[in-house]
């Protein structure tokens, strides 16, 4: 499924996408108080080990994620950085009691991994309920919105990807959802 998505994100932001190798589950990130894992630490770890040569490092796991003030997030990315984190977690239909559907999960997979690549090149929310951008509190949000950017947001982030393809390494804030 990766890899699929991995295509998926090549189609849209015309630049090369590889999956990296497995890691293991982030246990240095885990809350014991709230069985979930802070999205944060994750993040702050995968600064700290992005390879150099890349515009932007996704992690892709299956735990649940968290912010402090948040009961959960979808993800996690540093605004106009160069790191970011999704959860499977809640995407997977059976978290809902459905029955599995690899499809619909990959589709909210490649959703929730093209908005929190829209944030690294420093797109904020979108109101518009359509586009990858919108932001998705909860799991219908993300079932509304399709798999790409509404035509304002694709012209900012096409513009972003060939700046930041000469310019990045620079770090950011950080933003959730
Ligand atoms: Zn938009
Ligand atoms: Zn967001």
């Amino acid at each position: 499924m990766l890899d699929r998505i991995a295509r998926h994100i090549e189609m849209r932001c015309s630049v090369a996408c590889r999956v990296s190798a497995k890691t293991d589950i982030p246990e240095y990130a885990y809350d014991e108080r709230r069985c979930q894992y802070n999205s944060t630490t994750i993040l702050k770890h995968l600064i700290g080990c992005c390879p150099d040569d890349v515009l932007g490092y996704l992690g892709v796991t299956h735990v649940d994620l968290f912010v402090p003030i948040l009961k959960y997030v979808f993800g996690l990315a540093e605004m106009e950085g160069r790191c970011a984190v999704i959860s499977m977690c809640r995407l997977r239909p059976e978290f809902y009691d459905r029955s599995p559907d690899l499809n619909l999960l990959e589709e909210r997979v490649k959703k929730t991994a093209l908005h929190e690549l829209g944030h690294l090149l420093g797109l904020t929310h979108c109101k518009n309920r359509r586009c990858v951008m919108y932001s998705s509190v909860r799991i219908e949000d993300t079932d509304i919105k399709r798999a790409d950017f509404c035509p304002t947001c694709s012209e900012l982030f096409t513009w972003r990807v060939d700046t930041c393809v000469t310019v990045h390494g620079f770090k950011g804030s950080e933003v959730q959802g």
